[in-house]
């Protein structure tokens, strides 16, 4: 039996707050007096020389409420100005009630395309590990306001364990309305029995999440569990935790039910946890058995394994790998562009540059770049 984790051992935490906890509807504000209580908890932890990130929703329903929002689904752009009038107040919160302790907050707001580009994802870990290194507990939200509908995270829980496997974090604690993870939804079934520790996502614990919710903010159980496989994959724990109450995070210190998801013993570099991680697919490449074989084996992704390509995209974007019945066995980056792969699909590797008219490398995507989740 594995090691239940616990939060006070931790090196480095990443906590993610849903807008329920941070955020009174009726009031339209923050709940000041909880979220004392969540900054306190955070101050022990950092005594505890654990480095503390913070994962804040709230920026749309606060502008939701104040602005009496509330009615409808927002459409794009009175999200993105609800986001943009809901941050300001949200970043302010935080930084008050840390500098109530003499701690600075800087707030980071990140796209998906931010933790998908491995150029700005590279940025991105820079500038939090400076900012842990001065001290400081960064606030990190997605940017709503310049996010389009097509390129989002929408949530906040895949946006923390992206930041959790960016900064190599040992835990990610989300803070929640529900205790953690049920058999079924224990509000509409009784017989709901809460699983304490999960010890791998299998697809049976994937389909407990059921669909997300649609809605502005949560995303429900389904994207917990997306969080917990990028997370655990990178080797990073992850608790499911209530968060209603005060004090949260002392609670779960003390053993308050909630459900852990236990990490892989992942060996990945970085880079292969980056692209582990991956939220987006820009294409598929579909391979023949003898590469799919072959590439389980350590090998690297061939012309003449690939069968067929689909979806538009360039060199050095996440693409994943799929067998030939359609089963996604892998990912990585790639070494050609779609169109590129097309044309030498199935070749020789002694008849690649003749097909291009210039020297390509030999592999499609090579081995160092590519995480097959199965085999290694
Ligand atoms: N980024 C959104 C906000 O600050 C919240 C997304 C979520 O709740 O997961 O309002």
């Amino acid at each position: 039996m594995k090691q239940i984790p616990k939060i006070n051992k931790a090196r480095r935490i990443v906590i993610k707050i849903g807008s329920a906890l941070l955020v009174d509807g009726q009031n339209a504000c923050i709940r000041q007096s909880w979220l004392q209580t969540v900054v306190k908890d955070i101050v022990n932890l950092r005594m505890q020389n654990c480095d503390v990130l913070v994962v804040s929703s709230g920026a749309i329903a606060l502008a939701r409420y104040a602005f009496n929002l509330n009615r409808h689904k927002l459409r794009l752009a009175e999200k993105q100005a609800a986001a943009a009038i809901g941050q300001i107040k949200l970043a302010q919160a935080w930084s008050e009630n840390f500098l109530a302790h003499d701690i600075t907050t800087a707030q980071i707001l990140l796209t998906l395309e931010d933790t998908e580009t491995r150029l700005h994802y590279l940025n991105a870990r820079s500038a939090l590990e400076t900012l842990l290194k001065l001290g400081c507990i960064p606030i990190i939200n997605e940017n709503d306001t310049v996010a389009t509908s097509e390129i989002r995270f929408g949530d906040n829980d895949r946006l923390a364990a992206r930041v959790a496997e960016m900064v190599g974090a040992d835990q990610l604690i989300l803070l929640s309305d529900i205790d953690g993870l049920y058999t079924a939804d224990p509000k509409s079934d009784t017989n709901a029995q809460h699983l304490p520790i999960i010890e791998e996502i299998t697809p049976e614990i994937m389909a407990m999440g059921g669909k997300a919710p649609s809605g502005y903010s949560s995303g429900g159980m389904a994207t917990k569990l997306a969080a917990g496989n990028i997370a655990t994959t990178a080797g990073c724990a992850m608790a499911i935790a209530f968060g209603k109450l005060q004090h949260p995070l002392k609670a779960l210190q003390d053993g308050a039910r909630c459900s852990w998801f236990l990490p892989n013993n992942s060996t990945y570099s970085a880079r292969k946890r980056w692209i582990a991680g991956g939220i987006t697919t820009k294409g598929i490449v579909y391979v023949d058995h003898g590469a799919e074989k072959a590439l389980h084996s350590g090998k690297s992704l061939l012309p003449v394994g690939i069968i067929k390509v689909e979806g538009y995209f360039q060199r050095g974007d996440l693409i994943k790998i799929s067998n030939k019945e359609g089963l996604i066995i892998g990912s990585g980056v790639t070494a050609y562009d779609s169109s590129e792969i097309n044309q030498i699909i199935g070749l020789q590797t002694g008849d690649i540059n003749a097909s291009l008219g210039w020297e390509g490398p030999d592999e499609v995507i090579h081995h160092d770049d590519m995480v097959l989740p199965l085999s290694n």
